[in-house]
């Protein structure tokens, strides 16, 4: 199920064959385009309408009702619910723990930069729910907005046919858990355009006002339809089919490392398992367990084609520090580190959205309940970006605060830079106020 090659002793670069799908975002960027034309243009209507095409159910009404939440929140699994508020618990005081400090600089005699960490206003948070529904993500994105203080926060969740086209109620439940209620029963990228552009009903009345950033996970017409209207809206980092990648050694147990490749391989024919090993006996015992743990699991279908694809695969190569390298170059959302002294050897990571440490700290723990942020760079991206956090949701903004010392003293550097950029202009509007 899952291709193993060897590169021990051959002259290959590990590079070159490390497994990657193609995520063709650009050309699925020409695939939404007409709906997101379609919502500014349509507004409330255009959203039922798309909803009713793509997810097989017109909603009853785009904003879901408060009854609505409440009825989730009653009917909620009283053990879920216990663990979603461990959950939200253990996030909550991570992402508070994020919150960066202001700053004032003081230059001089009249001469103060502050350093200014300001939420954004309104946020439209997408949670993803075509194949699976994911609580979860509710938590992910909401925790770190509201860490950071965001005032407007609204949620989009697909509508679903068995819940009669309000999104999952346990979606809807973790939305009432966490006091959001601007939850809106649209998927896609017909609700990253509704959170771009606002939409209206018939009569003009607004229904959801535009936002100033999207986050959140979702397939790649959420990813496309992001990138499509990055420049209306801010966004995070474009979240694709989900990544593992286990770095081990001869001292990993096989059965777990095969039960965590599986457990990502679960989220999507697309998403991609990669183990890249020192060990050729560990990598022959984890193909062995992942042929006994597979038959039977509940999505064994998606699992296969996830494990089959050229995605997912298994590196053999002939020490750490390459099985390093290679790690670091393949740059995965998730990076298990399952070696003798885990620790040190995650310190030499750079690229990676979030790495587990030891056998102890698989990748479904950080899906849930670790207290970390589960909306990680995939693709290859966690080399310039990060997973979701709280200063996503905040902006620097500098106050410049001088007096008349403090721009006296700097008269004659700025007209100095100002002339020999060709604009003197600059240099005369500081000159005058001591002329
Ligand atoms: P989704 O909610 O992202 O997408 C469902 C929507 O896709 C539907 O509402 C529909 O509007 C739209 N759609 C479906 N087919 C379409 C088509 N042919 N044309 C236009 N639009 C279409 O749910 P999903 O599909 O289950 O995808 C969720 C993804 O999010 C998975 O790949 C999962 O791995 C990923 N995920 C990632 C993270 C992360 O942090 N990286 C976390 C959770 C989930």
């Amino acid at each position: 199920m899952l291709s193993l090659t060897d590169l021990r002793g051959q002259d290959v670069d590990p590079l070159s064959v490390l497994p990657r799908a193609e995520l063709d975002v650009s050309s699925a960027v020409e695939t939404v385009r007409p709906i997101l034309d379609q919502v500014r243009d349509g507004g409330v209507q255009a959203v039922l309408d798309l909803g009713e095409r793509f997810d097989g159910v017109r909603p009853p009404s785009l904003r879901v009702p408060a009854e609505a939440l409440e009825r989730a929140l009653e009917q909620l699994d009283p053990t879920v619910r216990a663990a979603l508020e461990e959950s939200i618990s253990r996030a909550r005081r991570v992402h508070s723990a994020q919150m960066p400090e202001d700053s004032t600089v003081e230059l001089g005699e009249g001469a103060v930069v502050v350093n200014r960490w300001v939420p954004v206003n309104r946020v439209g948070l997408y949670v993803p729910g075509g194949r699976a529904v994911y609580p979860s993500s509710v938590v992910m994105n909401v925790v770190p907005a509201q860490a950071a203080g965001v005032a407007s926060l609204a949620v989009a969740s697909p509508p679903q046919a068995e819940h009669g086209g309000l999104p999952h109620p346990v979606i809807l439940a973790a939305c009432a858990l966490l006091g959001v209620d601007e939850v809106y029963a649209a998927g896609g990228a017909q609700a990253v355009a509704m959170f771009a552009y606002g939409v209206r009903d018939d009569d003009g009345t607004q229904v959801c006002a535009p936002v100033d950033l999207v986050t959140g996970p979702g397939n790649v017409y959420v990813a496309a339809a992001k990138r499509a209207l990055l420049g209306t809206i801010g966004i995070d980092a474009e979240a694709g089919p989900t990544e593992i990648a286990v770095l081990a050694d001869a001292t990993a147990d096989a059965a777990w490392v095969a039960a965590d490749l599986i457990s990502q391989a679960e989220h999507d024919p697309l998403a991609a398992s990669v183990l890249i090993t020192t060990s050729p006996e560990l990598a022959a015992d984890v193909v062995r367990q992942i042929e006994q743990q597979v038959p039977g699991a509940a999505q064994e279908e998606r699992i296969r084609q996830a494990l089959g694809g050229e995605q997912s695969g298994i590196l053999v190569v002939s020490d750490l520090d390459t099985a390093i390298t290679v790690a670091d170059a393949y740059a995965a959302e998730h990076l298990e580190v399952h070696t003798e002294n885990a620790a040190e050897v995650a310190d030499r990571i750079s690229n990676a959205g979030a790495v587990f440490v030891g056998g102890h700290s698989p990748v479904p723990l950080g899906d849930y309940s670790s207290g970390s942020n589960h909306v990680l760079p995939t693709g290859g991206s966690a080399r310039f970006s990060s997973g979701l956090n709280t200063v996503t949701f905040l902006r620097l903004q500098q106050q410049i605060r001088y007096a008349e010392t403090g721009l006296k003293e700097l008269a004659d550097n700025i007209s100095a830079l100002a002339h020999s950029e060709g604009l003197p202009a600059h240099g005369a509007a500081v000159r005058l106020r001591f002329s």
